[in-house]
This record gives C-alpha cells, sequence and structure tokens, in this order.
C-alpha cells in the first residue's frame, strides 16, 4: 500500500523510547526494530561506562586530541566495546568523516579517510562511525542482508548522504528499498537545534515536503535533523524507521555534544556488524 505524504511526515516525525542496555561496564541504546533481526549485532553508545579523561569523559570512541594518549585512550575504548558486544576489533572499520556524503561500499577492512558512510554484505566486517550531535543511522537490508552505517551532519543531511546510501544498496547488489529497515539513533534534537536562514533552506531542500520537519521559534529556524533524514529515507522508499526520542544536548550527562560544550568533547558511536554465524 502506498503511503500517503500525510502518512509519511507522520512516520518521520514518530520517535520512541529506546531500551538502555549495559554489557560489560558499557552503557548504550538499541533499537527496538533493529533488535528483532537476529544476524545483526548493533548499538548507538552513549559517555557512559569509560575512564577517558576531561573534557571527553568517560567513554570517548573518536580521535579527538590529536596526541598519543588521546588515540590509544579511544583505541582502548573501541577494543572494550567490541568485547561487550562480541564484534571482531581486528577487522573494525572506521572512516575519516569529513562530512561528506560519501558512502562506501566494503568487502574486507578498509581504510576509508573521506567517507561518511560504510555498507557491505561482508559477515565479520564491524563498522563503527562517531558523533557529537550529528545523526547516526544504520540501514539494514533484509533479504540480502546487508547493513551500511552513516554520519549525517547538517551538511551530510542537506546533501542526502542517505538518500544516497540506500542507492549504492541498489547498485551494489539490486538491494530493493522496500525490504531495508533503518534505525535514526540519538542525536541533537530540535529543541536544542538553531540553524541560520541559508542552512534551513538547504536542509528544507532535501526533502520533498520539509512542512514540520523545521520548527519556527520567533522566526528562528530549529529543524529536526533525525526526522529530515527520516523523511529521506522514507521518499526513498525504506519501509520502516525506528527513531530515538533522545536529544544529546538536553542529556550532558549520558551524551557528547557538540552544541553543549562548545566543542570541547568526545564522541559517542554508533556500531554495526553482521554476525558470523547466523
Ligand atoms: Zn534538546
Amino acid at each position: 500500500m502506498r503511503l500517503t505524504a500525510t502518512d509519511l511526515k507522520q512516520k518521520a516525525l514518530t520517535k520512541g523510547n529506546w531500551t538502555l542496555n549495559e554489557k560489560g561496564g558499557i552503557t548504550f541504546f538499541t533499537s527496538p526494530l533493529l533488535s528483532q533481526i537476529d544476524s545483526l549485532t548493533h548499538a548507538f553508545t552513549t559517555r557512559v561506562g569509560g575512564t577517558s579523561p576531561e573534557p571527553l569523559e568517560w567513554f570517548n570512541l573518536g580521535r579527538h586530541w590529536n596526541t598519543e594518549e588521546s588515540r590509544l585512550d579511544a583505541s582502548a575504548n573501541r577494543i572494550r566495546l567490541c568485547e561487550a558486544l562480541s564484534l571482531n576489533f581486528s577487522r573494525l572499520v572506521v572512516p575519516g568523516q569529513v562530512h561528506s556524503a560519501h558512502t562506501a561500499w566494503i568487502s574486507k577492512p578498509t581504510h576509508l579517510p573521506d567517507v561518511d558512510g560504510v555498507a557491505t554484505v561482508e559477515r565479520d566486517l564491524p563498522i563503527l562511525l562517531h558523533y557529537a550531535d550529528c545523526v547516526p543511522i544504520i540501514i539494514f537490508e533484509q533479504h540480502l542482508q546487508a547493513v551500511c552505517v552513516v554520519h549525517a551532519g547538517w551538511r551530510g543531511t542537506a546533501a542526502g548522504i542517505v538518500r544516497g546510501a540506500v542507492r549504492l544498496l541498489q547498485q551494489e547488489i539490486s538491494a530493493k528499498p522496500e525490504l531495508m529497515v533503518a534505525a535514526i539513533g540519538p542525536a541533537i534534537g530540535d529543541c536544542c537545534y538553531q540553524v541560520g536562514d541559508d542552512v534551513s533552506r538547504q536542509l528544507g531542500a532535501s526533502v520533498n515536503d520539509s512542512e514540520g520537519l523545521i520548527r519556527f521559534e520567533n522566526e528562528i529556524p530549529h529543524p529536526d535533523l533525525q526526522a529530515i533524514n527520516a523523511m529521506q529515507l522514507l521518499e526513498a522508499g525504506v519501509s520502516e524507521i525506528d527513531v530515538s526520542s533522545h536529544c544529546t544536548a538536553c542529556h550532558p550527562d549520558l551524551f557528547y555534544s557538540h552544541r553543549h560544550s562548545a566543542g570541547q568533547t568526545g564522541r559517542q558511536g554508533a556500531i554495526a556488524g553482521l554476525k558470523l554465524n547466523k
């Protein structure tokens, strides 16, 4: 059944209260929708559970400072995360993330300095991207068992990175959007995110119908980046979307937030991997 424009809008704006999990001392959210998939391991991490020093406390997964100590600390946290989720750290792929609209298709561990999305059908090839307000997205194709993790800041969102990711899965493995599901993790909400008119215009132009996805408060645009990405996925034909209701800037005890900390902060992660044995 074809959904009407109103149905799509309602779906894009619907958010759910996700489960907070604890495993191996690490605290992370899981999407109820993706949790139903036996062959997939996934997590949206929080800042809780590690020993990263200030201002990166406590479970920083990003290479924030260009020092050996910071690199080792992020690396130790990535190892702990993989261990807690039974994912293979030696094959973990962490792309460079440059706020681009590029998603790479991979079949083995690959160095990817300048992409913001990674997709694969390989088992035992976990993918990690990191965030502090930007939108973490995991897409899964149910028939061909492909997974894709995307980083969408406002630039990536305006450039339609998730739409490009869906197209990549179509091109590489003839995946069908209607067999895809997606989870959109904790990100900065429209409660805490103000932008200028130019950014607002670019974000609005990234979907066919942006009404209601950008809220105006005293004439200042407050875009809902999660909803705009959800709308792009729905317009591309993705069947089910699961969106977290958590705003990263509203919960500084739980999440790293670029806006809340004026840029001096760590990174939480979105990680996903296809299990070795289904
Ligand atoms: Zn907020």
